[in-house]
């Protein structure tokens, strides 16, 4: 995506499409060549890796945009910024469920910068047994980011919903006209997830989430028009316990061909699809 959102990518060919190495673009040839489907990070949290310059740099020579989501609206400024001078780089405004209490005031920040904004995330909900207690006052937040994102119209949302899938699923029932919903990592149970389809949920699935077998369950009952990846970094971890980088979203291509049962290939065109579906309607 181009700093207004446009689409504007590296036509490449994934490793998983035929085998042949990843071509490395230089900067130029990225931002001339142009594709209409590509396959973006629809989760990162950019900002907080050591060096972001280098994963987006990486990402972006694998032919990997990010969506990079921001925790705070205070981090807005910052974070964008660091997308005008990386490839393939677009931020998201968030005020993270678990920030939610003690940042509740950023919400006339959040509101100042929602209009410069066309994605949105992290919000949401977090339920876990840390931060139920504040429970309440999280669900005020996200009612009132989704208010907001209902009056400013078209945006798509990076939504959180661990330990709480059924009051996210209320909250965005009460703002139904509050954008297009990606559900990020889907923790909740198979009920849960029927409700979320039946609403017109999109869901982001990463490596991490599809290492446990819930995770693969669930995958298997998704729309498969309505999934893109996401690699939940520098948070989520690989295998060897190192923070996953956009790069690696890839790997999260197997275990779903499996589950499918569609070949990888056929996968990769399923799925760059889906993303370019979404951003479009942003
Ligand atoms: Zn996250």
């Amino acid at each position: 995506m181009d700093r207004n959102g446009t689409l504007v990518a590296v036509r490449f060919q994934p490793a998983c499409t035929d085998g042949h190495a990843q071509p490395r673009l230089g900067r130029a040839s990225r931002a001339t060549r142009s594709s209409r489907r590509v396959l973006i990070d629809f989760h990162c949290h950019l900002d907080l890796y050591l060096d972001p310059s280098r994963v987006a740099e990486e990402a972006a020579d694998a032919g990997i945009g990010v969506l990079s989501v921001t925790t705070t609206p205070s981090a807005w400024p910052g974070t964008s910024a660091l997308a005008q001078t990386l490839p393939f780089v677009r931020t998201a405004l968030g005020l993270h469920p678990q920030l939610a209490v003690e940042r509740r005031r950023e919400l006339d920040l959040f509101n100042d910068y929602l209009p410069q904004a066309r994605f949105v995330g992290e919000v949401g909900l977090d339920g876990s047994r840390e931060h139920r207690a504040g429970l309440a006052t999280q669900v005020q937040v996200f009612d009132s980011i989704l208010a907001s994102c209902a009056r400013a119209s078209g945006r798509v949302l990076s939504v959180h919903s661990r330990g709480a899938a059924r009051d996210v699923l209320d909250a965005l029932r009460r703002h139904p006209d509050s954008g297009t919903w990606v559900l990020h990592w889907f923790s909740g149970s198979v009920a849960d997830l029927r409700r979320a389809i039946d609403m017109g949920c999109w869901f982001s699935v990463g490596p991490a989430m599809l290492r446990g077998a819930k995770g693969r369950m669930l995958l298997g009952l998704m729309p498969r028009d309505r999934v893109v990846l996401e690699s939940d970094g520098p948070f989520a971890v690989s295998d060897t316990g190192s923070p996953l980088e956009p790069r690696q979203i890839e790997s999260a291509l197997d275990p779903t061909s499996s589950v499918w049962t569609v070949p990888t290939d056929e996968l990769c065109d399923m799925i760059r699809a889906n993303t370019s579906q979404l951003v479009n309607l942003s």
